[in-house]
C-alpha cells in the first residue's frame, strides 16, 4: 500500500463528480473553485505530513487490520500511545493551516464504530464488526478522506424523531429492501463533506424501542445518486472570490461548511453496519462524540498557537510587546491554550482498551477538555482583540494599498514600529481578524462551542462519569458518618 501525496489526494478528489451546490449555482467541478480549493489545501496537508521527513513518523503507523502502512488519520487506535500522538499531529496539523484539516471526523467515527459493532455483534449475533473491518481496511488502503456524520435537523427538540411533523429530520431507514436499504433525511454542519471520499452515517442521538427506523449507521459515497451537498456561509467569505485576495487572512488555508441531503439514498447490504440496534445508538453517539472532544484537545490548540503568535507579533509590531499588561495578556493566553492540550493529553494517556481491542479515550476527561474548549478560545479572541487595538475592524481593503493616492496614505498612516514594514503589519491583522470574527472564527469559536456537542451535553457526561455517589461515600467514610 502505498499512501497518497497532497497532490494525488487532490487529483482523487477532482473526479468525483460531486452534486454540489455553491451560492446559488449547481457545481460539479469543485477542483480551483476558490471558495473550496483553501480547505480541500488543508486536508492535502494530512497527506503531505506522511510523507515529510520530520513529520513521517508521527503520521504513519502500522495498520492493525492489514499489517501495512496507513496514515494516522485513518488508525484504529492500539495503544494510549496511540491517542496522545493523534492530539500531537493535530495540534501540528492546527498550526500549521490555523484551520480544520476535516479528517479527523471520519477517525474518530471509524474507531467509535469499531468497537461498537464488536460488541452489538456479541448481544445480538449480528454481523457488523467484520463487515466494517473489511470496509475500513479498504479505506486505509485507498487513503481515503471519510466525513463522519452525525448531526441532523432535529426539528421540533420537544420532539422524538417520529413525532416529528416531518420524519425526515431524522435521517432514516425509507425502506428495507433484501439487498439493502433506501434513506432519506440531512446531515448539517458538514465541514470535510466537499473534500470527502466517503460519509459514515452515525444516528443522532440515543435512541428508543419503537424508533428502529432512525437507528442506521452506514457507508455512503459522497457522489451516489441522491446525494446533495449545499455550501455554507461563513462571515467573509466571498473574500475569496476577490480580485485581490489580500483581505482572506489566512492566504493558504480555509474552512467550510456543507449541510448534505440524502434523497431516496440505496445502501447495499455490506455498507450497513447498525439497523435497528437502539440499543447501540447511545453508544455509538456517545463514543464518536468522546473521542471528537478529545481532537479538540490538538486542533483547537493548534490555531490557539497562530492566534498567539500573531498576537505577539502584532504587540511587537505596534511597539507594545514591552508593556507588562501585554505580556501578563499573553501569558494568560499561552495559559488557556495549554490547560485545553493538557486536557487532550490527559484523557488520551488515561484511556482504556475496548473489548474490541481498540483503546477508547477517557470519557469524564475528554468531556473537560471539550467544556474548556467552549470557553477559552473565546477568552483568547478576546484578548488578542484588545491587544491588536481597533484597527482589527477598521483596515481599508488591500486592494486600496495598489491605489497610487490611497496605497501611500495607507503605508504612511498606518506605519507603527520602525522595525517592521505596514504591509506586515496588515498581514498580521488580517490573519486575527480571521480568527476571531472572519472565515477562521467559524472553526476556532462557533464550532468550538458547538462541533462535538454543546457545552450542556458535556455537562451531563461529566455529571453521569464523575462518581459523585463514591465521592460522597468516602466523605461519610473519613467523618465515620452514615
Ligand atoms: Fe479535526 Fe478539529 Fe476539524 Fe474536528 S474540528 S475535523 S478535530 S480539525
Amino acid at each position: 500500500m502505498s499512501l497518497k501525496t497532497g497532490q494525488e489526494y487532490l487529483d482523487s478528489v477532482k473526479s468525483l463528480d460531486l452534486n454540489a451546490h455553491i451560492l446559488g449555482k449547481k457545481t460539479g467541478e469543485l477542483s480551483g473553485h476558490r471558495l473550496v480549493e483553501p480547505s480541500r489545501r488543508a486536508v492535502a496537508f494530512t497527506y503531505d505530513c506522511a510523507h515529510h521527513p520530520g513529520t513521517r513518523e508521527l503520521f504513519c503507523v502500522e495498520s492493525s487490520l492489514s499489517h501495512d502502512v496507513a496514515n494516522r488519520f485513518t488508525h484504529i487506535h492500539q495503544s494510549t500511545e496511540d491517542l496522545v500522538n493523534k492530539v500531537k499531529m493535530q495540534r501540528y496539523c492546527g498550526i500549521h493551516t490555523a484551520c480544520c484539516f476535516q479528517r479527523c471526523v471520519g477517525l474518530d467515527a471509524a474507531n467509535a464504530i469499531f468497537s461498537t459493532t464488536f460488541e452489538c455483534d456479541r448481544k445480538h449475533g449480528t454481523a457488523y464488526h467484520q463487515r466494517f473491518r473489511d470496509y475500513w481496511r479498504w479505506i486505509q488502503q485507498e487513503d481515503l478522506v471519510v466525513d463522519g456524520a452525525m448531526t441532523d435537523p432535529k426539528g421540533d427538540r420537544e420532539k422524538r424523531p417520529k413525532d416529528q411533523a416531518d420524519p425526515d429530520l431524522y435521517l432514516r431507514i425509507k425502506e428495507r429492501r433484501s439487498g439493502g436499504v433506501v434513506i432519506r433525511g440531512a446531515k448539517l454542519h458538514q465541514t470535510g463533506m466537499l473534500n470527502s471520499h466517503e460519509i459514515l452515517i452515525m444516528p443522532t442521538l440515543t435512541l428508543r424501542t419503537g424508533e428502529e427506523d432512525w437507528a442506521i449507521c452506514c457507508a455512503v459515497p459522497t457522489h451516489e445518486k441522491g446525494v446533495h451537498h449545499i455550501y455554507g456561509r461563513q462571515a467573509s467569505d466571498t473574500r475569496k472570490l476577490e480580485k485581490s485576495p489580500g483581505d482572506v487572512g489566512n492566504p493558504a488555508f480555509g474552512g467550510q461548511e456543507v449541510m448534505t441531503v440524502f434523497e431516496d439514498v440505496f445502501v447495499p447490504n455490506e455498507r450497513i453496519f447498525m439497523i435497528g440496534e437502539t440499543d447501540f445508538s447511545g453508544i455509538l453517539v456517545e463514543r464518536f462524540a468522546s473521542y471528537h472532544r478529545q481532537s479538540y484537545g490538538g486542533c483547537k490548540v493548534g490555531v490557539g498557537d497562530v492566534l498567539i503568535g500573531a498576537t505577539a507579533l502584532i504587540a511587537r509590531m505596534n511597539g507594545v510587546s514591552k508593556a507588562s499588561h501585554v505580556q501578563d495578556k499573553i501569558v494568560e493566553m499561552i495559559h488557556l491554550n495549554e490547560t485545553i492540550y493538557a486536557c487532550g493529553i490527559a484523557c488520551s494517556a488515561t484511556g482504556e482498551k475496548s473489548p474490541a481491542g481498540n483503546f477508547q479515550v477517557n470519557l469524564l476527561l475528554a468531556n473537560v477538555c471539550k467544556l474548556n474548549v467552549t470557553r477559552f478560545p473565546y477568552e483568547l479572541a478576546r484578548l488578542a482583540t484588545d491587544i491588536s487595538g481597533g484597527l482589527l475592524g477598521t483596515l481599508p481593503s488591500s486592494a486600496e494599498m495598489e491605489d497610487p493616492v490611497a496605497g501611500p496614505y495607507i503605508r504612511k498612516y498606518l506605519a507603527a514600529s520602525p522595525d517592521s514594514q505596514t504591509v506586515d503589519r496588515i498581514k498580521v491583522l488580517r490573519l486575527i481578524e480571521n480568527l476571531v470574527a472572519g472565515a477562521g472564527s467559524v472553526g476556532y469559536l462557533i464550532e468550538s462551542m458547538h462541533g462535538a456537542g454543546a457545552p450542556m451535553a458535556q455537562r451531563i457526561m461529566i455529571g453521569r462519569q464523575a462518581d459523585l455517589e463514591g465521592k460522597m461515600a468516602r466523605v461519610r467514610s473519613l467523618l465515620e458518618i452514615g
